[in-house]
């Protein structure tokens, strides 16, 4: 049941006839999350990341010789997932290495986030 509402509203997108099964994914609000994240999640890049940062380093605001840095480090289990990565200039990226927020006593600018501006892009 709860498949093929999916269905439905994969179909609305990318055809303007069957616009109509809009609302009644509407009054589904959880179904309709859980379209939106696959959907987001999609376009997770590089690029991506570096856009919602406003390519400016998370730690450090500089905005030269960005690179993406785990928040969690990729050797102790952090994801390539949209809440573990940030925009990070080469030297944070580097005095950071392999350590935790924690153990390297840095702080995020903010909170890493789902971006849904780049998707649309
Ligand atoms: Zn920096």
């Amino acid at each position: 049941m709860q498949a093929d509402v999916l269905e439905y509203y994969d179909q609305t997108v990318s055809s303007p006839s069957g616009s109509f099964y809009i609302p009644a994914v509407l009054r589904v609000p959880q179904l309709l999350q859980v379209v939106k994240r696959r959907r987001v999640k999609h376009c997770l890049s590089r690029k991506n990341i570096l856009f919602r940062d406003g390519f400016s380093c998370q730690y450090c605001s500089s905005e030269d010789d960005l690179t993406i840095d785990h928040v969690i480090p990729a050797s102790r289990g952090g994801k390539w997932e949209w809440e573990n990565l940030v925009t990070a200039c080469s030297r944070c990226n580097s005095r950071k290495g392999n350590k935790t927020l924690l153990q390297a006593n840095m702080k995020l600018r903010k909170i890493p986030k789902v971006c849904d501006i780049a998707c649309s892009a």
